[in-house]
């Protein structure tokens, strides 16, 4: 099962990825991830990035999508994969579906996300992460068991610079401008699964899942 993720920065698209990749047993790939991997390695790409990531800006395409054409050729890639926050712009989309398709393949789905703005920036305040596996915490609304303490790896959790509030807005600004057109594009090629990311996480999930095995 190939699964792409869309929706703005804070809808909760990560959180679904995350919980999709368990239960289907396959890689949760975020190109989000990767880049703040890199970053805390204090990689050449790691620099690069930070400079667009902390203004809440795009990584440039040629930076982004080799990185992710060569992952998902990966072994562990084989049997699908879920990517979050790749692709972003209508370029990197089509060179996604071009990698796929000189191996005849294609995506199965696009799921998209949706929330309202107001309620990504309410929401964004309260997000914590972990910089150790990038798993993220919600202080209302996804209660880490042990208080600050990622469950996953045991890391003191953090706000990430680019979920502060003046970040996020221009991140806002920078999704519906490039990334809000893939949902456009998704629809034409007939894999796109809208959800209303506003109710709960678990009520959220089962309507995807119902969707992906029905
Ligand atoms: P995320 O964790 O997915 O919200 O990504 C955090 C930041 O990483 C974004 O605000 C971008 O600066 C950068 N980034 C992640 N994925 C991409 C992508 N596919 N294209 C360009 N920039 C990206």
């Amino acid at each position: 099962m190939k699964i792409i993720m869309l929706g703005a920065p804070g809808a909760g698209k990560g959180t679904q990825a995350i919980m999709l990749a368990d239960k289907y047993g396959i890689p949760h790939i975020s190109t989000g991830d990767i880049f703040r991997s890199n970053i805390k390695m204090g990689t050449e790409l790691g620099k690069k990035a930070k400079e667009y990531m902390d203004q809440g800006l795009l990584v440039p395409d040629e930076l982004t999508t080799d990185l992710v054409v060569d992952r998902i050729h990966q072994e562990d890639c084989a049997k699908g994969f879920i990517l979050d926050g790749f692709p972003r712009t209508i370029p990197q989309a089509e060179c996604l579906t071009e990698a796929l398709a000189k191996e005849d393949d294609q995506m199965d789905y696009a799921i998209n996300v949706d929330v309202k703005d107001e309620s990504i920036i309410n929401r964004m305040a309260g997000r914590r992460a972990c910089p150790n596996c990038g798993a993220t915490y919600h202080l209302v609304s996804l209660k880490p068991k042990k208080e600050g303490i990622c469950d996953r790896c045991g890391e003191k959790l953090i706000l990430r610079d680019d979920d502060k509030p003046e970040t996020v807005k221009k991140r806002l600004e920078v999704y519906h401008e490039m990334t809000q057109p893939l949902i456009d594009y998704y629809e034409k090629e007939g894999i796109l699964l809208t959800v209303d990311g506003s109710r709960d996480i678990e009520v959220v999930f089962d309507d995807i899942t119902r969707v992906l095995e029905g």
